[in-house]
């Protein structure tokens, strides 16, 4: 096909603008890859790319090929009743929200039988293993590349035999090509001398990666796709209007329309709501997580999980971040700073070094479906729009592999990963 006939549709009827909806860092990097594919890009978004009102700003900053342990695995009920039990646990689930997130959390349960497991393991995989590989390019053209740091993940446990009780997780990567090391307390103090020596136990993937300042990169990817000519409007997309072959026009909540030759939904945790216009139910929920950010130089380099607690310490450029939780209470309700208090504190324990310093507090909507892996694909009853959202715990991975597949759905080409596993009809 071609995508030069400025203006004319193609024969296909593939138009040569598209307009992403979202641009967080899914939206950003399919910008970038839309326009290394000779597409006219416009990104629509309320927020400024990089914002913290993106879950793109707050995240652990992971960027981890060999990511593909889904969230909801073999025996996950028997740990449910203990998290909620504790108020400083890894999980919340407001009591009046629960009526509405039953039906999600059914179909997360469902997600965790085995046979389930193992295709979304190596969806997962077959996802994240092109992460480095995407984002390079893009990190060179931006000018940052020192936004990725090839430096590994540690999951850190308080018990000699920590490594025995992930066993199943240890399989799954091993057989999916993941290099994994298991280190002893004198290894992984040598590995990190930042850690305390509460941690017996680890297990090394030497061949993750990590983003110091995933806000920042948003914001470069941002930057670099204006300066090859896309162009940001800053608005809410409040509804569609439908044209022959999906739908001919977005209209904004500022009352401005937009009329569309192709669209993509990148629009993190506010994806489903307007993809059920589009015609499309999708179970979804925010996963509400949280960060506490200590202005502080532990001397920690690696991103660091603890096992036990269920929480990543990261090193970042302005300090130390702490990540974790999932609260389900929706959209709407503000944050509750006490789980990011509750991080802290947990963490204290962890480094050598006291944790003081000023310290900054964040929450963020991960944008999550049951089954841990995003939709990617087109809309069912609108052709000219393309999916791309769903992220859940892993879009900082995803989200350059994603661009370069939407790039790819949106100009007629066979995408680079099979997609079978991430289509919309799979609910
Ligand atoms: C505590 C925490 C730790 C995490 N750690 C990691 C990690 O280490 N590694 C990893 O890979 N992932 C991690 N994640 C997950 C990751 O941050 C998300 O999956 C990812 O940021 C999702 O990106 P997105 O572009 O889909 O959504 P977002 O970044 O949320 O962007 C969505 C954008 O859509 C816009 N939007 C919403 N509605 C509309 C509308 N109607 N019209 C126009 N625009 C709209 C929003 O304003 C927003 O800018 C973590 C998340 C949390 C909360």
């Amino acid at each position: 096909m071609s995508i030069q006939g400025m203006g004319q549709p193609d024969k296909s009827g593939i138009g040569r603008k598209v307009t992403v909806v979202g641009g967080g860092i899914v939206g950003v990097c399919s910008a970038n890859y839309l326009l290394r594919q000779g597409f006219e890009v416009e990104v629509i978004d309320p927020a400024l790319p990089g914002s913290e009102d993106q879950c793109s700003f707050g995240n652990a900053g992971g960027i981890c090929p060999g990511s593909c342990i889904p969230n909801s695995m073999p025996g996950v009920m028997k740990n449910v009743p203990k998290w909620l039990m504790d108020p400083e646990g890894p999980l919340y689930v407001r009591l009046a929200y629960l009526p509405h997130a039953l039906p999600w959390l059914l179909r997360f349960l469902e997600a965790s039988r085995k046979p389930r497991v193992e295709q979304i393991s190596a969806a997962m995989r077959s996802l994240h293993r092109m992460t480095f590989e995407c984002y390079e390019p893009l990190m060179k053209e931006a000018g940052c590349e020192e936004l990725l740091q090839k430096r590994g993940q540690l999951f850190v446990y308080e018990s000699a035999d920590g490594p025995a009780g992930g066993a199943y997780s240890l399989d799954l990567r091993r057989r999916h090509g993941v290099k994994v090391e298991i280190l002893n307390a004198d290894e992984i103090r040598q590995l990190e001398p930042a850690l305390s020596p509460i941690f017996k136990s680890a297990v090394y993937l030497p061949e993750q990666g990590q983003c110091p300042n995933p806000g920042r990169l948003v914001a470069k990817f941002a930057e670099n796709a204006a300066r090859r000519g896309a162009t940001f409007t800053r608005a809410r997309v409040r509804g569609f209007e439908k044209g022959p072959s999906g739908i001919a026009a977005v209209h904004l909540e500022n009352g401005e329309r937009r009329a569309i030759d192709q669209m993509v939904l990148s629009a993190g945790a506010w994806s489903a709501d307007l993809a059920r216009q589009l015609g499309d139910r999708i179970p979804f929920e925010t996963e509400r997580g949280y960060h506490t950010m200590i202005k502080t130089d532990t001397g920690l380099r690696i991103q660091t999980i603890s096992a036990d607690r269920k929480f990543v310490a990261s090193p970042m450029e302005a300090g130390l971040r702490i990540a974790g939780n999932v609260e389900f209470s929706g959209l709407k309700p503000p944050p509750n700073m006490f789980r990011a208090d509750a991080l802290l504190k947990q963490a204290r324990p962890m480094f050598n070094k006291p944790l003081e310093g000023e310290v900054t507090r964040w929450m963020g909507h991960r944008p999550g479906t049951p089954d841990s892996i995003p939709v990617i694909d087109r809309a069912t009853r609108a052709r000219n729009v393309i999916y791309a959202f769903g992220h859940g715990h892993q879009g900082l991975i995803g989200g350059s592999v994603t661009g370069k597949i939407v790039s790819e759905l949106a100009a007629g080409q066979t995408p680079s990963v099979d997609l079978t596993p991430f289509r919309v009809k799979r609910f």
